[in-house]
């Protein structure tokens, strides 16, 4: 097999066990530290380099790399990963697209054979996510008497919790090399429920006084399948209100008692929610920043495009996001 330059536009093909060999490769020829350290400035600290994590705000750096064991870890996000999984990360892009940046070259196609194995591969994956979600889930306790409870007081969110909205003491991260769990730390724990109501995912809202490596932020950290699938925190009728984080929501609610709020965990993920069929009109709860306005705007294309109406609700102009309306903080201040 040629691992040249594909000609004429026509990739090599290649099984599994060429396609590791071949990332591998790349691996060993190029050291860690300088493709993170494109990205992020490093320091020398023994045998590894440190910096500030690009997965999370911090002030002071808990980012290690290491380039005999050819990875990066984060102390305080719990991001581990190789270069491939950095650039993926770090560039939004797939798999193929971070080969390419790496290599400067095109990555050989596999087989059908092979790709369906791998895909059958990354849902055995996925589903053993998503069990790993629910069984955190179901381990977890009403907030109420809880750190989380206090953490969403410190939001001004004192609305009477969700039953999906809990507390629970879960790790932030899993080796993807020993399959072992990082310690268990606490966190408000979000349900994912996906169209039948079903929980198939979390978010984790972990503390930043948890752990002073955690730097200045909350952390929050998903598990599961969170595309499609939503936190309901009141039930949907003929309309339904979409918040981008569990904040927002939860301030929208006790502003407004009983409105059918939902958080997709994110804006981006708003057009993919799996609805009722009854939800005929979706009012995008959306933030006042330039992103937020123009991730807002491409969620209502894509969901007016599901053949449903769409309206816009915006937090008060001197306001951030409806937490920062509902705490009565300002923008800039
Ligand atoms: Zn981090």
């Amino acid at each position: 097999m040629s691992r040249g330059k594909a000609s004429a536009g026509r990739r090599s093909r290649v099984n599994e066990a060429d396609l590791r060999h071949l990332l591998d490769e790349l691996k060993a020829r190029i050291p860690a530290s300088s493709v993170m350290g494109r990205a992020i400035k490093l320091k020398r600290a023994g045998r590894d380099y440190q910096g500030l994590c690009p997965f999370h705000q911090e002030k002071t750096p808990s980012f290690t790399v290491n380039d005999a064991k050819e990875f990066g870890h984060c102390f305080g996000c719990g991001w581990h990963g190789d270069i491939f999984r950095f650039v993926m990360d770090k560039e939004g892009c797939g798999f193929r697209e971070a080969y390419q940046r790496l290599a400067n070259d095109d990555l050989p196609t596999w087989t059908p054979q092979e790709r369906a194995k791998a895909q059958a591969g990354q849902r055995l994956e996925d589903l053993e996510k998503e069990k790993d979600a629910r069984r955190f889930f179901s381990e977890s306790l009403p907030i109420v008497g809880t750190p989380g409870e206090v953490y969403l007081q410190a939001r001004g969110i004192t609305v009477a919790a969700p039953e999906f909205v809990r507390f629970g003491m879960v790790p932030s991260w899993r080796s993807k090399e020993t399959g072992e769990w990082g310690r268990k730390r606490p966190a408000v724990i979000c349900g994912a429920q996906d169209g039948s109501g079903a929980v198939v995912g979390i978010q984790r809202i972990f503390f930043k006084n948890d752990d002073p490596k955690l730097g200045k932020k909350d952390c929050k950290l998903s598990l599961g399948t969170i595309k499609g699938s939503a936190l309901r925190l009141a039930p949907a009728g003929r309309s339904i209100i979409m918040a981008e984080g569990p904040e927002d929501g939860m301030s929208i609610l006790q502003e407004g008692p009983g409105l059918p709020v939902w958080v997709p965990f994110g804006t981006s993920m708003m057009p993919a929610v799996d609805f009722p069929p009854e939800v005929r009109r979706v009012i995008i709860a959306g933030q006042n920043n330039t992103a937020g306005r123009i991730a807002a705007n491409k969620a209502a294309i894509s969901l007016s495009e599901r053949g449903l109406e769409v309206a816009f609700a915006w937090p008060d102009r001197r306001f951030d996001d409806w937490n920062d309306q509902l705490r009565g903080a300002l923008a800039n201040g």
